[in-house]
């Protein structure tokens, strides 16, 4: 090709929409990416919704989908300390919130494995559950609404953080080590042998060694009064976004996913959350894809045109996410450049 000849641009991914949200909206719209899944071992990850949170998708709305895919719920335990911390009491929410019908596996609740990085900025290696590798295809469905530091969650969120095991979420929450709120302790000794950094000492008071800390965060979930915390905070909202980034482009090179994402009560906060606040925009519908980057860009732009504003999560979450598209374009994780094909449309 003569130098100055540019290559040619790659053709947009196609993204599916339907108004229908409805079980048969789902399959219907499903049908679309349905031939690109592979295998028979089916992981459908979804969002079980934190205790008091009203927004997470309702299981009812996929049911039909997980039966017909004879799918297992996938999922990964929290970082900070709740009853999605712990597989026992993760598995007992998800059925209080109606998941009763396909089996649930909670992905890191035996052991981690690491998928390999090579050359981006921030994430050397993911650590995710050792049972990904159960799965031949995971379905991955989101809720796509506002988040405090990511400015959106959807498909690039569900990805990064949702199947990433605590210590990979760790990696992309902080940069430091957890915090210690010595006078809480009780000296009960819990801590100490299960450090696998052996990095904790409690006498005359507890004390994190940072050049031993690993950053597993298995300190926040074991104390029995909280003496260990997440560092909110110590890593900023650009760099969050990008380890976000790339944790998902980590994950999506080394297992075969495809992607739907739920556009209705569109809150400001995530699914994480008790009070993530009342959606700001009508319900929208449900998109379809096999590209993360198309079908986050096309649900970023769905709510900005349904709300008549340029970034309505900049204005109703506190933060841009428009972050996430750009740095995810700049590393290969998709494109931003998509077809929106409205299945409603004769
Ligand atoms: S984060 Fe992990 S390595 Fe660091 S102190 Fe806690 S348990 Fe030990
Ligand atoms: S587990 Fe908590 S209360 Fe027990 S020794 Fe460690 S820091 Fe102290």
């Amino acid at each position: 090709m003569p130098a100055n000849d540019k290559a040619p641009a790659a053709a947009p991914a196609k993204v599916y929409f339907t108004r229908d949200l409805s079980p048969a909206g789902l399959m219907k719209v499903f049908e679309k990416v349905h031939p690109a899944v592979t295998g028979t071992r089916i992981g459908l990850k979804v969002h079980f919704g934190e205790e008091g949170n009203a927004y997470y998708i309702k299981p009812a709305l996929m049911k039909d989908l997980a039966l017909s895919l004879k799918a297992t719920f996938v999922e990964t335990n929290v970082l900070y300390v709740g009853k999605r911390r712990y597989t026992d009491s993760h598995i007992a929410l998800a059925k209080e919130h109606g998941f009763t019908y396909a089996p649930i596996d909670i992905l890191d609740s035996e052991s981690t494995i690491e998928y390999p990085a090579k050359g981006l900025k921030h994430i050397k290696k993911a650590i995710v559950g050792s049972h990904m590798a159960n799965y031949d295809t995971i379905v991955v469905l989101s809720h796509f609404k506002g988040h405090m530091g990511a400015g959106f969650g959807g498909a690039i969120k569900n990805v990064g953080m949702g199947l990433g095991a605590i210590a990979g979420k760790m990696a992309m929450h902080a940069s430091t080590i957890p915090t210690v709120k010595a006078s809480k302790c009780i000296k009960c000794g819990v801590c100490v042998p299960q450090c696998p950094g052996k990095a904790i000492t409690i006498e005359p008071k507890v004390v994190i060694d940072p050049e031993k800390c690993i950053g597993c965060a298995k300190c926040i979930g074991l104390c029995p009064t909280r003496v260990y915390g997440v560092p909110w905070g110590s890593t900023d909202t650009p760099a969050f976004m990008e380890k976000l980034v790339e944790y998902a482009k980590i994950i999506s090179d080394n297992k075969h996913m495809v992607y739907i994402n739920v556009l209705a009560n569109i809150s400001p906060d995530c699914d994480c959350m008790a009070g993530a606040g009342k959606p700001f925009v009508k319900d929208i519908g449900i998109l379809v894809s096999t590209d993360m980057l198309a079908i986050d860009a096309a649900s970023f732009a769905l709510v900005n045109e349904a709300t008549h504003i340029k970034d309505a999560f900049a204005k109703h979450s506190g933060v841009s996410g428009k972050p996430q598209l750009e740095y995810g374009e700049r590393i290969g994780l998709g494109t931003t450049r998509y077809e929106l094909i409205d299945l409603d449309k004769k």
